[in-house]
């Protein structure tokens, strides 16, 4: 019988798989509003979404980026740009940080208040990574909702205009439109490349595939269709090994709008913060004490997204 306890599967390879490492990118997620509600969001953003990270959290996280300067800034939400302390953390940020990285979901543009968001990217030269699931305008508003292809079109068209994707990173986030893995990350990036080019002039760095982790709206849609057993079992019987020493939460931290750690956004999902020996929950403030322990990751079965195929992470596959 397959065994589909994942902590176990790590642990007979090699039980320090499943340690911290060293901390290269402390990933934070300013809240989960979004102008868009797509059906696989695994955070559940939405516009009413009023789970917002505060100042004070932010100037905690400021001053942990200023003592421990070289780390990789990796901004999320929801839709981060809708924070109304984005601009001030990233500027206090870009002192320390070798590179920030924000995930836009280019549709922001074109909310008010927005209008030279593209010529600030392009200022302080961050690396955009844009949440494209299809190059069809069918597949992207079937997941994203109507409307959002022509103006993420748009977006990225005026992204090029500025640089990006020449001079400026740029890469798109891919994910599948249901229960299945995704294809190998460098044909689909070709596909991709192909067809925006062709279609619309558009170009970009990478494609990165993001499996999809059984959580959040996802999830719902998995268990509502009795499906959640069959994507587990296809996310396990497709491990592989070779990724188990590259998993993205050896050297990331991921931090929600509370200021709670975890070992990544998908245990944020799945409700599994950090805690300290005594089992207390940790946050902005103990996060010393957590890279320097060493400890181990908390892990679930939604962890088999990550080691399925070529393995998924928040830059992509991972061989
Ligand atoms: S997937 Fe991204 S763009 Fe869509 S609702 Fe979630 S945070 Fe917003
Ligand atoms: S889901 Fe998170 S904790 Fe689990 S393997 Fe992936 S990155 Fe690590």
């Amino acid at each position: 019988m397959m065994n589909c306890n994942f902590k176990e599967t790590i642990k007979d390879i090699n039980s320090d798989y499943i340690r911290f490492t060293n901390l290269k990118t402390l990933q934070v997620n300013l809240g989960n509003t979004c102008n868009q509600r797509c059906r696989h969001c695994h955070v559940y953003a939405e516009p009413g979404g009023s789970n917002i990270m505060s100042v004070n959290v932010m100037e905690k996280i400021i001053l942990f980026l200023e003592k421990h300067p070289g780390i990789i800034l990796d901004v999320t939400g929801g839709c981060p740009e809708l924070n109304p302390g984005f601009r001030l953390f990233i500027e206090y940020a870009e002192r320390v940080c070798t590179e920030i990285m924000v995930r836009t979901n280019l549709t922001v543009f074109y909310e008010n208040g927005m209008e030279r968001l593209p010529e600030w990217y392009r200022e302080k030269r961050i690396t955009l990574i844009a949440s494209l699931p299809c190059y069809t305008e069918k597949n992207v508003n079937k997941q994203r909702g109507n409307g959002v292809f022509e103006k993420s079109i748009k977006a990225l068209k005026k992204l090029n205009s500025l640089g990006y994707g020449k001079d400026l990173p740029l890469d798109i986030m891919y994910n599948p439109a249901g229960e299945f893995l995704p294809a190998p990350q460098k044909k689909l990036e070709k596909d991709f490349k192909k067809n925006l080019f062709k279609k619309y002039g558009i170009i970009f760095n990478k494609l990165l595939t993001l499996t999809n982790a059984p959580l959040g709206r996802f999830k719902n849609y998995l268990i509502l269709n009795g499906k959640m057993e069959q994507y587990i079992r296809l996310l396990a019987s497709n491990f592989n090994s070779r990724i188990v020493p590259h998993i993205m939460c050896r050297s990331l931290i991921n931090i929600d709008w509370q200021g709670i750690l975890y070992n990544c956004d998908f245990n944020q999902a799945a409700g599994l913060p950090i805690r300290d020996k005594i089992g207390k929950i940790m946050e902005v403030e103990n996060m010393d004490d957590f890279i320097y322990n060493k400890n181990e990751i908390i892990t679930a079965e939604h962890c088999y997204s990550c080691t399925a195929g070529e393995g998924s992470s928040c830059i992509g596959a991972l061989i």
